[in-house]
Protein backbone atom coordinates (compact mmCIF):
# COMPACT_ATOMS: atom_id res chain seq x y z
CA UNK A 1 0.00 0.00 0.00
CA UNK A 2 1.87 3.36 -1.25
CA UNK A 3 -0.08 7.12 -0.44
CA UNK A 4 0.90 10.40 -2.43
CA UNK A 5 -0.16 13.93 -2.17
CA UNK A 6 -2.20 15.70 -4.54
CA UNK A 7 -2.20 19.58 -4.42
CA UNK A 8 -5.45 20.96 -5.75
CA UNK A 9 -5.96 24.49 -7.16
CA UNK A 10 -8.71 25.82 -6.60
CA UNK A 11 -12.35 24.95 -4.84
CA UNK A 12 -13.41 22.59 -7.88
CA UNK A 13 -10.56 20.53 -9.94
CA UNK A 14 -9.80 17.12 -11.16
CA UNK A 15 -6.38 16.29 -11.28
CA UNK A 16 -4.98 13.93 -13.78
CA UNK A 17 -3.40 11.03 -11.47
CA UNK A 18 -2.64 7.88 -13.92
CA UNK A 19 1.07 9.07 -13.62
CA UNK A 20 1.60 8.35 -10.22
CA UNK A 21 -0.85 5.47 -9.68
CA UNK A 22 1.42 3.85 -12.54
CA UNK A 23 4.54 4.59 -10.58
CA UNK A 24 3.14 2.90 -7.47
CA UNK A 25 2.11 -0.02 -10.09
CA UNK A 26 5.76 -0.02 -11.26
CA UNK A 27 7.11 0.12 -8.15
CA UNK A 28 4.33 -2.80 -6.38
CA UNK A 29 6.31 -4.97 -9.05
CA UNK A 30 2.62 -6.63 -9.54
CA UNK A 31 2.45 -7.92 -13.43
CA UNK A 32 -1.39 -8.90 -13.48
CA UNK A 33 -4.19 -8.13 -10.91
CA UNK A 34 -5.82 -5.77 -9.30
CA UNK A 35 -4.88 -1.90 -8.33
CA UNK A 36 -7.07 0.07 -6.18
CA UNK A 37 -7.15 3.79 -5.47
CA UNK A 38 -8.72 4.85 -2.58
CA UNK A 39 -9.60 8.70 -1.42
CA UNK A 40 -9.92 9.06 2.14
CA UNK A 41 -11.73 12.39 2.29
CA UNK A 42 -15.11 13.10 2.70
CA UNK A 43 -15.17 16.00 -0.12
CA UNK A 44 -12.79 14.99 -2.77
CA UNK A 45 -13.52 11.98 -4.91
CA UNK A 46 -11.86 9.76 -7.95
CA UNK A 47 -13.05 8.89 -11.06
CA UNK A 48 -12.16 7.65 -14.48
CA UNK A 49 -12.77 9.62 -17.30
CA UNK A 50 -11.46 11.45 -20.71
CA UNK A 51 -7.99 12.70 -20.52
CA UNK A 52 -7.52 14.01 -24.34
CA UNK A 53 -10.15 17.37 -23.71
CA UNK A 54 -9.59 18.98 -20.84
CA UNK A 55 -12.95 20.96 -21.58
CA UNK A 56 -14.23 17.26 -20.06
CA UNK A 57 -13.57 17.24 -16.56
CA UNK A 58 -14.61 21.07 -16.65
CA UNK A 59 -17.77 20.30 -18.07
CA UNK A 60 -18.03 17.60 -15.45
CA UNK A 61 -17.57 20.47 -12.61
CA UNK A 62 -19.78 22.68 -14.03
CA UNK A 63 -22.79 20.54 -14.43
CA UNK A 64 -22.00 19.02 -10.50
CA UNK A 65 -22.28 22.37 -9.58
CA UNK A 66 -25.93 23.08 -11.54
CA UNK A 67 -27.00 19.77 -10.12
CA UNK A 68 -25.44 20.34 -6.23
CA UNK A 69 -25.46 24.09 -5.71
CA UNK A 70 -23.12 25.68 -3.22
CA UNK A 71 -25.70 27.00 -1.00
CA UNK A 72 -29.05 25.13 -0.80
CA UNK A 73 -30.14 26.01 2.79
CA UNK A 74 -28.11 22.84 4.02
CA UNK A 75 -27.74 22.22 7.76
CA UNK A 76 -24.35 20.84 8.04
CA UNK A 77 -22.52 23.93 10.16
CA UNK A 78 -19.14 23.69 8.33
CA UNK A 79 -20.58 25.18 5.24
CA UNK A 80 -19.50 22.25 3.14
CA UNK A 81 -22.63 20.65 2.29
CA UNK A 82 -22.32 20.46 -1.93
CA UNK A 83 -18.73 19.26 -1.27
CA UNK A 84 -20.02 16.42 0.45
CA UNK A 85 -22.42 15.24 -2.01
CA UNK A 86 -20.72 15.52 -4.84
CA UNK A 87 -17.55 13.68 -3.03
CA UNK A 88 -20.45 10.74 -2.07
CA UNK A 89 -22.09 11.13 -5.94
CA UNK A 90 -18.37 10.60 -7.70
CA UNK A 91 -17.29 7.84 -5.16
CA UNK A 92 -14.33 7.48 -3.70
CA UNK A 93 -12.20 4.57 -5.03
CA UNK A 94 -11.76 3.16 -8.22
CA UNK A 95 -10.30 -0.42 -8.82
CA UNK A 96 -8.16 -0.66 -12.65
CA UNK A 97 -7.08 -4.10 -13.86
CA UNK A 98 -3.87 -4.89 -14.35
CA UNK A 99 -1.83 -6.44 -16.96
CA UNK A 100 1.85 -7.13 -18.00
CA UNK A 101 2.84 -4.63 -15.75
CA UNK A 102 0.11 -2.08 -17.06
CA UNK A 103 -2.84 0.05 -15.82
CA UNK A 104 -5.83 -1.63 -18.44
CA UNK A 105 -7.25 1.81 -19.54
CA UNK A 106 -9.09 2.81 -22.62
CA UNK A 107 -7.25 4.92 -24.96
CA UNK A 108 -8.93 8.18 -23.69
CA UNK A 109 -9.63 7.20 -20.33
CA UNK A 110 -7.53 8.49 -17.16
CA UNK A 111 -7.82 9.09 -13.66
CA UNK A 112 -8.50 11.96 -11.74
CA UNK A 113 -8.51 13.03 -8.85
CA UNK A 114 -12.16 15.09 -7.79
CA UNK A 115 -11.63 17.90 -5.39
CA UNK A 116 -14.54 19.46 -4.16
CA UNK A 117 -13.80 21.62 -1.11
CA UNK A 118 -9.97 23.40 -2.08
CA UNK A 119 -7.77 24.13 -2.73
CA UNK A 120 -5.90 21.63 0.09
CA UNK A 121 -3.32 19.06 0.36
CA UNK A 122 -4.81 15.36 -0.08
CA UNK A 123 -3.95 11.80 0.19
CA UNK A 124 -4.49 8.97 -2.13
CA UNK A 125 -4.62 5.90 -1.09
CA UNK A 126 -3.34 2.65 -3.90
CA UNK A 127 -2.91 -1.08 -3.22
CA UNK A 128 -1.85 -3.19 -5.93
CA UNK A 129 -2.35 -6.92 -5.84
ZN1 LIG B 1 -18.21 19.29 6.21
Amino acid sequence: MKTFTVATRSRSDMIDITGEVTRVLRESGVKDGICHVFVPHTTAAVTINENADPDVPRDILMELDKVIPLSDGYRHREGNSAAHIKASLVGSSETVLVESGRLILGTWQSIFFCEFDGPRKRNVIVRVE
